[in-house]
């Protein structure tokens, strides 16, 4: 048994070892990866009652030169520990913006918006309102197509603070849209306190609509909640009809998900 023992801690030394290892090694190369040009963003269509995309929402792709696409979910937790992700987010608002142009000159496409994910750790940086403010500047994108998507734990800290710059921010013409809805505070006080446009309810919440009846009724909630207080509904993680129809039933008719569209490379859409 002592042996075994032994054994299983030196098995778990290597192992912690060697994820430590790994994390290092994917914390370097990230660092190179704007420098590199290994980043790209991926759309995914936002579609209206007629399944008309009236928008995208831009997702950050890492395409590392060994591994392959790795995934925001892998790589946004590790930038925002080690602050990267404030200059990886200028990047993702840039890009962003540069393709509203690029839209803009296209009367088929002049009137897409596009949706950009913020990271707590971007959005309190203190020079967040001037820098989102220079980029609509450098780029000429029209702030009135550009959606910004918080989400709500950033909201719930600092709420003074957080309102004010969303206030400041709104003054150009630019939307806010609160992304991951329920998945985290159970306070609601702030959804009348804060400048919102939209409220996006979590792909968790869709997933269960039809085999969850307390999940279904959550969904009617929130749906109700959005309206009432003058807010667009959008529901994420849509991949079935029937939750299509569900949704349209309850009064949602902004979608995105898998039913309608995959997130693409912009030359793919
Ligand atoms: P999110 O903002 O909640 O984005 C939605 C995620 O759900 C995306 O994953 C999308 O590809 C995926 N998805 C969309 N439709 C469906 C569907 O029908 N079914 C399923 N199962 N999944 C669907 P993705 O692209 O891997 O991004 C993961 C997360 O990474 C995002 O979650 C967001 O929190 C973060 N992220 C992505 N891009 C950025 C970025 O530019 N900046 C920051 N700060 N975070 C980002
Ligand atoms: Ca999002
Ligand atoms: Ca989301
Ligand atoms: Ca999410």
């Amino acid at each position: 048994a002592k042996e075994a023992g032994r054994n299983t801690l030196r098995f778990f030394d290597t192992e912690m070892q060697l994820r430590l290892q790994n994390r290092a090694r994917l914390e370097a190369d990230l660092r190179k990866a704007l420098p590199n040009n290994e980043l790209v963003l991926y759309y995914q269509a936002q579609v209206n009652a007629a399944g008309i995309p009236t928008g995208y929402e831009a997702l950050l792709r890492w395409i590392h030169p060994v591994r392959g696409m790795v995934s925001p979910g892998e790589f946004i937790p590790l930038a925002e520990e080690n602050r990267l992700i404030i200059e990886i987010g200028a990047w993702v608002l840039e890009t962003a913006c540069h393709q509203l142009v690029v839209w803009a000159d296209n009367p088929a496409t002049a009137k897409l918006t596009v949706a950009v994910n913020i990271s707590p750790v971007q959005f309190h940086e203190p020079d967040f309102v001037e820098r989102v403010m220079q980029i609509l500047e450098r780029t000429g994108a029209s702030p009135q197509r550009l959606k910004l998507e918080l989400t709500e734990g950033l909201l719930v800290e600092a709420q003074q603070q957080a309102r004010e710059k969303m206030l400041r921010l709104k003054q150009t013409g630019l939307s806010f849209s609160l992304d991951d809805f329920g998945t985290g505070y159970s306070s609601l006080a702030y959804l009348t306190q804060l400048p919102l446009d939209q409220l996006k309810i979590d792909q968790y919440f869709v997933r269960h609509l039809l085999d969850d009846l307390a999940n279904a009724v959550i969904v009617e909630s929130t749906i109700g909640l959005a309206h009432s207080l003058g807010l667009e509904v959008i529901a994420e993680g849509v991949e079935t009809e029937a939750q299509r129809v569900w949704l349209t039933e309850h009064h949602c008719h902004v979608f995105q998900g898998y039913l309608f569209a995959r997130p693409l490379p912009v030359e793919a859409l």
